[in-house]
This record gives structure tokens, C-alpha cells and sequence, in this order.
């Protein structure tokens, strides 16, 4: 992800498109589950109240069957005509059978009592009120039962009781007929309570609440249920009999926990809840992701500034070499731009063509996992108009997340300016020491001069006071004549040449002194390894040579012999013809600049052994007329020269029996070469 589109995320109108949505879509679910579990509640609620509907259809059948069966058993009291006596007996055992019925009369046609019996479970419940308060309910049954010419029922009455409390009564008449005439009435007593606790007991009803109430929901009798939970369901049914009807109720009561009414809901509802947990954990790590987006903006944004800021020019390689990474202050300091630069591999475009070779084996070294030294190392770049300049390279290996070696990053540092700070205090250290040398030249001339000024004063004196004498001759010197006079002339012009003679010798004594300490450096000479001498003036060349984008190679074959020489002498000679050779190739034009140092073993004559040293340039050679004066003390063509470099040189490899020799080299450029004595081996 680039740093641009960090930072498009991190703009405030998608941060609130994206909470609009999160916040849709948090309703919506919510409504959803919310509507999923009011669904599964109703559904449910249905199954229960379907299953209520058809217990209590159930239930009222079972009444009116036992209602039914009842009646039967109570015409099978009459089958055998009974006595008052028999029937009691045979009435009583009935009433012993079936707690629902309280009381079973025989009446004649005129519905007078002809005897009764009541049920041994209870206090004759008609007792305190009288059971003629309850004729008419009687009178009216039996009524509709001649009319029906079958069993009728009567509406349900209550009948209080002594201590208070009471029995909701409903009479059954049953017409008594014989040969078609009706002979009498069995009346019988139901106690509507004990109906409802004979009906059998099933599974599903256990927790039913069962009542019978009038039309207006009043209840008449009711058989209790353990209650639990409090949503309740009812069903009501009716009880269809002749002559009346009752209405069966059955409340349901839900089990608790009314939140979870059943499996589906349970299902349902932890379905949902499970689905509004995961929404929260998916906001949550939502959030935590914008977080990381919006810190990795930052940081993004920050190491782009850092990069932008940078004047270290940045490269990434990936393992086959590639380049996968270049910052800003990298392509200014080649001239490159990113896309030509990316994707490159071995043989990059800011690479000098003539030193390709060298960098593709550096490269193929580093790509083999040798770590480059921590400090870093110099190389040379060219710029994209052909431009030469000195970097500074830092590598080190490029890991990724996983720790894993990617690539190589490396930072370039471009270090013209310092190699030119560096030329420069260099070059001004040279001048200062030259002037320093010419100083002691010219304090030595002074010397010499003021040395041999006074013989040479002094012979100058005693020469022309000799001349006088000699032209006055000894008459006119003297002012006589006589061996007196010429033995006086002689001797003075003899103390004169005398004079002369000393004064010469003491000017030849200045003269041999300076001699003398130009002698004293022969003593100085020593065998010395080819290669030591280059080793010492190596790290001088280097340094110009860097500034001077020179690439120095050097060559020794010389099969172990040493050189006889000044060494100091030897290193200034050779110092001298480099830096001659790499100022020859300083010029603009000229890209390719290498300086060949090389030593080699030479044949003479005789049985001395020769050195050749070499130093070879190719840049733009030496003009003819400077050819000719190529030696000449004080002869050079540059703004700062002084000229006396090459006379040196000459000077000091002959002083070593050697001679100095320059010729122009192939395919451009000059070779300067030397021989010096060959030492015997080391
Ligand atoms: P200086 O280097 O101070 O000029 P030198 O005596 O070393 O004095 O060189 C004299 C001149 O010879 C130089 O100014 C230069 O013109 C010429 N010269 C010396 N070496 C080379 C070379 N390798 N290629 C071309 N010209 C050279």
C-alpha cells in the first residue's frame, strides 16, 4: 500500500460512510432477531394454545361420555322393578361408585319422593337448605325430560352448606316409562366439582387449570393445577346436554422461564444472541483494524517525509538483484528517475561502463550472503549524462515481518565534496611544502653565495691588485729600481696569487661541502621489494585517484628480486610520474581513466640484473614541442606546475645508473619507464 492511499483511509467522510453502514447494519440484525424470536414466541404460542384446543375438546367429550354412562347406570337401577327397599341398596352402591353424584332420587309421575339416598362421601348436601328450595330447578328438568321423553339436565345452582361453604349443583331427570306411560322420575344430583375431578388424568392435563363456568365467564367449579409461570392460555369448550349446556375451561399455565418458551426459541434466541456477539467482536476488531490503518497511515506518512528529507540516497535490492526500492535523494544524485530505475537487475544504469566487470563480481559476492564491511566502502557511479562521481556505500542485509533475508538496502552517500575538500588541503599541504623546499633552495643559494662571495670578493681583489702590479710593473710600483724593488714585486704578487690559491681553495671547500651532503645520501641505498615500494605510495595515489575518478591497477613480476636504491628517492619518483599521469587524464572528455603501475624484471648486459618500473596513463599523450623540453628544469604546462618534477626524477634514476624514458602508450596516452640495479635475491 503506498503512502497516499494510507492516507486516503484515514480521511473523516469514509470513517462516517463506514459507521452509517455498521450502524445499519447493527439495526437491521437487531430487527431481524427481534422478529425471529417474536415469530418463534407466536408460533409457539399457537402449538400450545392448538394443543389446549384439543384437550379440552377431549375433556368435554370425556364429561358428557361419563355424563352418558352415568345415565345408564342409573336406568339399571330400574330394570328389575325394584322395591323402595332394593333400589336403595342398589342406589347406594351407585353412589359408592361415582363420587359426582350427591344425591339419586325415585319420584312417582307426580314427582313426589319415593326414596332417596344420599352419597356416603359428604354431609347430604341438602341438609341445611331444604331439598324442596331446589323444586322448581326439579320440576323444570323433569319438564324438559317428559318433553325430550330421554334424560334432561338442569342449569347449575348452588347449594350452601352448613360450614359456610357450598356445592354447585346440576340435576339430571330421568323419565321412568313403562308400556309407554310415564311411571316416575329418577333425579340425580351432580356435584359439578366432583364431575371435573373424576375426568381421568392424562399427561397433557396435569397442569391444566379445568373449570365450568356460565356464559359470562363466571366459574362454577374448578379443578386446580400447580400454577407455574404466569402467561396463561384458555380454551374453552362447550358441554352440549339435553336440556342444558356447560362451558369446560382449561387454562394453561406456561412453564417458566417465559423468555424461553421452548426449544425453537431457545434456539433462536441464542442463535441471535450468538449472531449480536459476533457482530460486537467483528466491530471491535473493526476498530482495532482502523486503528492499525490509520497508525500504519502515520507511519507511512511519516517515513515518506523522512525519505523525502533525506539527502542519503536510499536503494533496495531484492536476492536476484534487482532493484525493488530507490528514494528521492537516490535518483537526484544519479539523475535516474524511479521507473527507470526499478526492476533493473545486475548491470545498473548508473554503473561506469568500463567498470561493470568489477561491480558484477562485488554484486555476485554480496548476492552469495557475504555481509559487506559495517563501515561501508568507495565506489564510483555515473550519472545519467555520463558524469563521474565518488559514493560511499553502506550495506546491510534487508529482513522482512517474518525474519526472513529479503534483499540488501543500501545507503549512498555522494562524497565529491569531500574528495575535492580533501584534494584541496592536499594539494595545498604540496604547495606548501614545495615553497617550503624552494625556500631552503633559495636560503642555500643565499648561503652558497654569501660563502663564496667572500673568496670570490677577495679573488677578485688580489687579481686585479695583480693585475696593477703586474702593469705598473716593479719600477712604478715602487718608485725605484733594483733587485730590492723586483724582489719586493715578486713577493708581493706571489702572497697575492698565494692569496688567490686559498681563497679558490676555500670556495672549492663550500663547494665540496654541499657535494659531501649530496654524496652522504649514496650510503643511504637498500635492497628493496618491488612491492613495498608500491605498498607505501599506494595509499598517497589512492587518494588523488579517488578524486580523479582513477582507477589504479598495479602489476609486479619481477621473480622475487629487490631493487638497490634511495627508497625515500625512489617513492618520490614514482609519486611524481603517477600524479603526472593522473592529472594528464583529468579531463573532462576523458571517461575512462585508469593508471597501470607496473614492475617487471629486465635483461641487461652483462650479469648486472634490471627493474623496469612503468607508469602508463591514457590521457591525451604530449604534444611534440613539449617533448623537447619534457626535462628542462622549470618547464610545465600547468598553472600550478613548477617544472622541476621530471628533472628530478631524471636526475635521481641516474644518480642509480638507471635511465628514464617516456613513450606514447596504445591506444592513447604515455608510458614513462625507468630502470634501477636489481639487488641479488632477497
Ligand atoms: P609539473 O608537473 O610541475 O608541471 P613536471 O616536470 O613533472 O612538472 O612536468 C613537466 C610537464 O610535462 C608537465 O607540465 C606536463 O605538460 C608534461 N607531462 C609530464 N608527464 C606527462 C604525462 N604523463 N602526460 C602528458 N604530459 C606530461
Amino acid at each position: 500500500m503506498s503512502a497516499e492511499a494510507g492516507l486516503a483511509l484515514a480521511r473523516p467522510p469514509s470513517t462516517l460512510r463506514r459507521r452509517t453502514l455498521w450502524s445499519v447494519l447493527l439495526l437491521l440484525v437487531v430487527a431481524m432477531l427481534a422478529m425471529l424470536v417474536w415469530l418463534a414466541g407466536v408460533y409457539e404460542a399457537a402449538q400450545v394454545q392448538g394443543r389446549l384446543e384439543r384437550d379440552a375438546e377431549q375433556a368435554a367429550g370425556e364429561v358428557q361420555a361419563a355424563l352418558m354412562r352415568n345415565v345408564q347406570s342409573l336406568q339399571a337401577l330400574q330394570y328389575r322393578d325394584p322395591t323402595p327397599n332394593s333400589w336403595v341398596i342398589d342406589a347406594a352402591t351407585l353412589l359408592r361408585e361415582h363420587r359426582e353424584l350427591v344425591r339419586v332420587e325415585w319420584r312417582d309421575s307426580t314427582l313426589h319422593l319415593q326414596s332417596h339416598v344420599d352419597t356416603p362421601y359428604r354431609i347430604p348436601v341438602f341438609d341445611h337448605m331444604g331439598r324442596n328450595n331446589a323444586q322448581s330447578e326439579v320440576v323444570l328438568t323433569c319438564a324438559t325430560a317428559r318433553r325430550l321423553s330421554g334424560p334432561a339436565y338442569s342449569s347449575s345452582y348452588f347449594v350452601p352448606s352448613a360450614d359456610g361453604l357450598g356445592v354447585q349443583v346440576m340435576e339430571l331427570c330421568l323419565p321412568l316409562q313403562r308400556d309407554g306411560k310415564a311411571v316416575g322420575y329418577l333425579i340425580a344430583s351432580y356435584a359439578l366439582q366432583e364431575v371435573l375431578d373424576a375426568l381421568p388424568v392424562h399427561q397433557t392435563t396435569r397442569n391444566y387449570e379445568i373449570a365450568f363456568t356460565e356464559g359470562d365467564g363466571t366459574r362454577l367449579a374448578l379443578r386446580r393445577s400447580t400454577r407455574s409461570g404466569n402467561r396463561v392460555f384458555t380454551a374453552q369448550q362447550l358441554v352440549d346436554l339435553p336440556g342444558t349446556s356447560l362451558v369446560l375451561r382449561m387454562d394453561s399455565w406456561r412453564g417458566a422461564p417465559d423468555l424461553f418458551p421452548n426449544v425453537l426459541t431457545a434456539l433462536v434466541t441464542a442463535m441471535s444472541l450468538a449472531l449480536v456477539s459476533v457482530l460486537v467482536l467483528l466491530a471491535k476488531d473493526m476498530r482495532r483494524r482502523l486503528k492499525a490503518e490509520h497508525d500504519l497511515a502515520d507511519a507511512l506518512a511519516f517515513r515518506k517525509a523522512m525519505e523525502d528529507s533525506l539527502v542519503t540516497g536510499m536503494r533496495a535490492r531484492d536476492l536476484q538483484g534487482h532493484i525493488t526500492y530507490v528514494n528521492p535523494a537516490f535518483c537526484q544524485m544519479v539523475g535516474f528517475s524511479e521507473e527507470e530505475l526499478l526492476g533493473h537487475g545486475l548491470s545498473a544504469p548508473y554503473w561506469p561502463p568500463e567498470c561493470i566487470d568489477e561491480y558484477q563480481q562485488r554484486q555476485a559476492i554480496r548476492l552469495a550472503g557475504n555481509v559487506p564491511p559495517r563501515e561501508g566502502f568507495e565506489s564510483v557511479f555515473m550519472r545519467k549524462d555520463g558524469s563521474r562521481f565518488p559514493v560511499l556505500i553502506i550495506e546491510a542485509p534487508l529482513i522482512d515481518a517474518e525474519g526472513v533475508q529479503s534483499g540488501w538496502m543500501s545507503a549512498f552517500l555522494d562524497i565529491s565534496e569531500q574528495r575535492r575538500v580533501e584534494e584541496l588541503s592536499r594539494t595545498s599541504q604540496e604547495r606548501l611544502q614545495a615553497t617550503a623546499r624552494l625556500a631552503m633552495v633559495g636560503e642555500m643559494a643565499s648561503l652558497l653565495s654569501h660563502e663564496l662571495n667572500q673568496p670570490l670578493a677577495a679573488i677578485s681583489g688580489y687579481a686585479a691588485g695583480s693585475i696593477n702590479l703586474l702593469a705598473e710593473g716593479p719600477d712604478g710600483a715602487y718608485g725605484s729600481h733594483g733587485p730590492a724593488a723586483a724582489k719586493e714585486f715578486g713577493a708581493d704578487l706571489t702572497l697575492a696569487l698565494q692569496r688567490i690559491a686559498e681563497q679558490a681553495e676555500r670556495a672549492g671547500k663550500v663547494i665540496k661541502s654541499v657535494h659531501d651532503l649530496v654524496r652522504r645520501r649514496d650510503q643511504v641505498r637498500e635492497a628493496v621489494a618491488p612491492r613495498v615500494l608500491l605498498d607505501a605510495i599506494l595509499p598517497l595515489i589512492h587518494l588523488q585517484a579517488r578524486k580523479l575518478l582513477v582507477r589504479v591497477l598495479t602489476e609486479v613480476e619481477t621473480d622475487g628480486l629487490s631493487v638497490l636504491c634511495d627508497r625515500t628517492m625512489v617513492e618520490q619518483v614514482l609519486l611524481n610520474l603517477a600524479r603526472n599521469a593522473m592529472q594528464a587524464m583529468d579531463q573532462p572528455h576523458i571517461l575512462e581513466r585508469v593508471l597501470r603501475l607496473r614492475v617487471r624484471r629486465v635483461k641487461g648486459g652483462g650479469r648486472k640484473q634490471w627493474i623496469e618500473f612503468s607508469v602508463a596513463d591514457i590521457g591525451a599523450g604530449i604534444a611534440p614541442d613539449v617533448q623537447a623540453q619534457l626535462f628542462n628544469p622549470f618547464f610545465t604546462t600547468k598553472a600550478e606546475g613548477m617544472g622541476l618534477g621530471l628533472s628530478l626524477c631524471r636526475t635521481v634514476v641516474e644518480q642509480h645508473g638507471g635511465a628514464l624514458v617516456f613513450e606514447p602508450n596504445a591506444p592513447r596516452g604515455t608510458v614513462f619507464i625507468f630502470t634501477l640495479p636489481a639487488s641479488a635475491v632477497a
